[in-house]
């Protein structure tokens, strides 16, 4: 689980995400699935507790809450399809 409390702690992982421009799919509202480096995919759930957003990624990094690209990648579809709705 990492929480997304400021941009500096995700700094590396959305550059990183910009770098690698990993596939996103939309699974639903808050799920999504991200192509890791290797090629498979990774689920990330986006969600809000107690006003702060939350990513949890099921890659070894996201288990260890550590920030990943995949995170910030899904994050950033989220933020755009919450902001829409
Ligand atoms: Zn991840």
């Amino acid at each position: 689980m990492i929480e997304l409390r400021n941009e500096q702690q995700l700094a590396k992982a959305i550059e990183r995400a910009k770098e690698i421009k990993p596939r996103v799919k939309f699974i639903t509202f808050g799920q999504y699935s991200v192509q890791g480096s290797t090629g498979s995919f990774y689920s990330v759930t986006c969600f809000k507790r107690n006003g702060i957003r939350i990513a949890d990624c099921d890659c070894v990094a996201g288990m260890r809450n550590k920030p990943c690209f995949h995170a910030a990648a899904a994050a950033g579809l989220h933020s755009g399809i919450a902001s829409m709705r």
